[in-house]
Order: C-alpha cells, then sequence, then structure tokens
C-alpha cells in the first residue's frame, strides 16, 4: 500500500513541477532514467546486456547515447516480457500488479506495474482532473470493456475515485461491465443524480450520445473523461449535444500509463513528464521535427516492476509549440492515430484520414468506418441520418480521393449502425490490408 500522505505529497510535487523550468525537468528525467536503467540491467534479465550501448566505462548514463538503444515492440513485449520484469523491488515500490490486454492488433501481452507506479498516475490523473475543475464530491460511471465487475443493472459501488486525503473528495467511482448496452448505459446516468461524470472512450461517449439524442433521453453530465489514443472534433461535439458535457482527453495505455493529458486552456495535451519520456520518431528512429507527425515511443520513468525502455507505442502524435497557459511541460498538439489507422498506398504515400467537422453530416452519414481493403481500395461502411435520401456518391468519391489517393477506388456498404454496440473498441479509419505487419 502506498500511503495517504505520500500520495498527498505526490501530487503537491506534481502542482509544482508543472511549471518548473524546462532544464529542472530535463535534469529530473535524467536522473530517473539512470536509476531505472540501473535497475534493469541488474534485477530484468532482458535488459543484463540490452543496455550497455548507453553506459560509459565508468558506469555511468551517457545521455548522447540514448538513442543507440534498441526500441522495444510490442512483440517483444509480448514474447519477453517474463523477462522484462524485476526479479526484486526496493521498499517503497510495493507489489506487481499484472494485466493483460489483446489491444487492437491481436497480440496479448502481459503488463507489470508496481503498486507505487499505479499510485503515481493516479495521482496524475487527479493533476489533469484539477485542471478542468472536477468535482470530487461527485459519482463517476466508468464503463469499459475490461472490468468484469458491474454487469447491468447491478452498478458496481468502489472507493472514492478523488484525491483520498481531501475531506469532501466523497464522490464514488461506479462501474459497469462494457457488455451493457447503451441505452442501459443512459438509463443508469438518467436514476442517478449523484452521477455528474462518465469515464470511457471518446468513440463510446459518443455511442451513448447518439443514442441519448435518438432515444430523446436527456442526460446532464458536467464531464467526460475520454481515456483513448485521439479525440476527435465530431465526438466533442455530439457528446456536448447530449450531455452537455465538456469532454477532458486523457491518452494512457497499461504500458505507458498516463502519458499525457488535455490542457485546462487548449485542447492539446500536456505530457505528463514526471511520469513518462515520450520521443516521436520517424520509421528510422529518428527524432522527427516539431510540428510532424512521429510514431510515440515511450519510457515510463517510475514503474520498476517491468521496466519497459523505449516502447514503440503503436500511435502516431505531433508534438505542439510551449503552452500560453504557463505550464512548461511538453504538448501534444494531435494524436492522430494508431498506426493500424493509416492507410499505406503502393506509391509509398500513407495517410491518417480525418475528416473536418461538418463532413460527414453534409453527405447524409451518421457514423461511418472508411477501411482500406486493398493496396487502391476502400471500403466506406456507413449509417445514413436520413434513411431514404440517397448518398450523393461521386462528391464523396472526389472528396475522399483529394484526401487520400487519386486513384484509389471507393465502395460503399450501407448499415444501420457502425458504432460498436457496447463499451468495446472502435476506429473510424482502419487499415485492414496491413494488419498482420503492424503487428511486428
Ligand atoms: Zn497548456
Amino acid at each position: 500500500m502506498v500511503s495517504v500522505e505520500t500520495h498527498r505529497e505526490l501530487y503537491a510535487t506534481l502542482m509544482e513541477s508543472q511549471f518548473w523550468a524546462r532544464k529542472e525537468i530535463e535534469k529530473f528525467q535524467h536522473k530517473r532514467l539512470e536509476r531505472l536503467l540501473n535497475h534493469a540491467r541488474n534485477y530484468a534479465p532482458f535488459y543484463k546486456d540490452r543496455l550497455d550501448v548507453a553506459f560509459d566505462a565508468k558506469g555511468s548514463l551517457d545521455w548522447s547515447r540514448w538513442r543507440d538503444i534498441p526500441i522495444l515492440t510490442r512483440q517483444d513485449l509480448g514474447s519477453h516480457g517474463a523477462e522484462m520484469e524485476s526479479s526484486a523491488l526496493p521498499m517503497g515500490h510495493g507489489d506487481k500488479i499484472r494485466s493483460t490486454t489483446s489491444g487492437s492488433t491481436g497480440i496479448a501481452i502481459t503488463a507489470v506495474a508496481s503498486t507505487y507506479a499505479n499510485a503515481v498516475s493516479r495521482v496524475m490523473s487527479f493533476r489533469g482532473q484539477s485542471w478542468h475543475g472536477a468535482d470530487w464530491s461527485k459519482d463517476v460511471l466508468f464503463y469499459m470493456e475490461q472490468t468484469p465487475a458491474g454487469a447491468w443493472p447491478n452498478v458496481e459501488v468502489g472507493p472514492p475515485w478523488g484525491p483520498i486525503w481531501l475531506p469532501h473528495a466523497t464522490g464514488r467511482f461506479l462501474r459497469l461491465n462494457g457488455d451493457t448496452p447503451p441505452a442501459r448505459v443512459i438509463d443508469v446516468i438518467a436514476e442517478r443524480d449523484e452521477i455528474h461524470y462518465l469515464s470511457c472512450r471518446a468513440k463510446v461517449a459518443q455511442v451513448l450520445a447518439l443514442e441519448s439524442l435518438r432515444a430523446g433521453r436527456g442526460v446532464n453530465l458536467d464531464g467526460v473523461f475520454a481515456f483513448s489514443t485521439a479525440t476527435y472534433d465530431d465526438e466533442r461535439k455530439d457528446i456536448h449535444q447530449a450531455f452537455g458535457a465538456k469532454v477532458v482527453s486523457f491518452y494512457s495505455s497499461k504500458e505507458g500509463h498516463l502519458m499525457a493529458y488535455q490542457c485546462p486552456e487548449h485542447s492539446h495535451l500536456h505530457i505528463s513528464e514526471e511520469l513518462v519520456l515520450v520521443e516521436l520518431l520517424d520509421d528510422q528512429g529518428r527524432p522527427v521535427p516539431r510540428g510532424a507527425v512521429g510514431n510515440v515511443v515511450v519510457t515510463n520513468l517510475i514503474n520498476w516492476a517491468q521496466p519497459l525502455i523505449r516502447y514503440w507505442h503503436g500511435d502516431l502524435a505531433i508534438e505542439g509549440e510551449r503552452c500560453s497557459c504557463g505550464r512548461t511541460l511538453r504538448v501534444l498538439e494531435k494524436i492522430v492515430g494508431r498506426e493500424s489507422d493509416i492507410f499505406r498506398f503502393p506509391d509509398g504515400t500513407t495517410v491518417a484520414l480525418g475528416v473536418p467537422n461538418g463532413f460527414k453530416a453534409e453527405f447524409n452519414i451518421k457514423t461511418w468506418q472508411v477501411a482500406q481493403v486493398g493496396p487502391l481500395a476502400l471500403e466506406v461502411r456507413y449509417a445514413p441520418i436520413i434513411h431514404d435520401q440517397p448518398l450523393d456518391g461521386p462528391a464523396l468519391v472526389a472528396a475522399l480521393r483529394s484526401m487520400t489517393h487519386p486513384d484509389v477506388e471507393i465502395s460503399f456498404k450501407q448499415s444501420n449502425s457502425f458504432l460498436p454496440a457496447d463499451g468495446r473498441k472502435f476506429t473510424e479509419y482502419v487499415n485492414e490490408t496491413s494488419l498482420a505487419a503492424q503487428d511486428m
């Protein structure tokens, strides 16, 4: 167990460190990395020799050689995860906690975290919630697939979700299983006045929003904490329309923990630099300039239970300029999406499709999924807003070609909905031709 006092102290530190000078943050990260790498070399067999390239003859970490450390892939984690586990943890790091995830690409991995690393991640989320004025005396409803508990009509009631040292943080953490149909989730929110927040993937919150609008069943929420790769404008718009709620994006995963979350003043994210080092690299492993799309490579500084050093996360993101809000933490201007969301064409061009706000409605499309089904073929699976109104195919083909590839063939398939029927993962843009390759 990590004590209440430790939680409180961590929080106080994080509220200060968000304004540290860049030099100070970098110094902090280097110090943490050196300790992490030394621990990994000594206690995790996988890293026994792997990190030698970054150490000098005296045994000190040579920061200039950081990029010589090989990248760690999801496949590495899948096949050597056990060897990455530490055989011992220092006092204060607590126990090891295991969680298994299949991810969108299908390779099952088991991530191991220390109790302490989880506590730091939790306190990190408190900071994010505080930025957006969360009222910790109200309840939050958590709706995600990996929770077996909370099978409707039962709602699992957990402990308070806010900072445990604050007397007024009495709001409860309620959980509903991801198999619960959206209409039932709306019922649960409607029946309980004390639920002010929803915590789920942005796409899932949008499904709930559309269901609420369709059924004419209005419910009010103060906020939606969206745990996802990226949050799209149309998701924010539908969620706001249905619930009057602001969407606050949190970028997190089992491997990286809470990596970034939304700035209080802008829609971009600040990296949780006290917790993770995020690198944005091109396909050859070189850093990309600010403003360019790069592959997210993450190193969690705090989790010594299973150090993941330079882990290729499988997402693409763009780093932004320093934020005007006063926080010095690096900015992720945009998370473009998963690698598996990217269309790749035979001439080498790659496209992360995203359509402007209102684009789908203009074409009478309520929900859709655009899939790359061949080297030069896209399939648009869509549910219309008005059913007896024909789709303006030629105009949509022209628009999509201008955003993807001029020679791409585009076919259409109509259905009632292409949103997930429940709280599961869903990608609006998916490359079905190279998913196997993406697992590498
Ligand atoms: Zn900011």
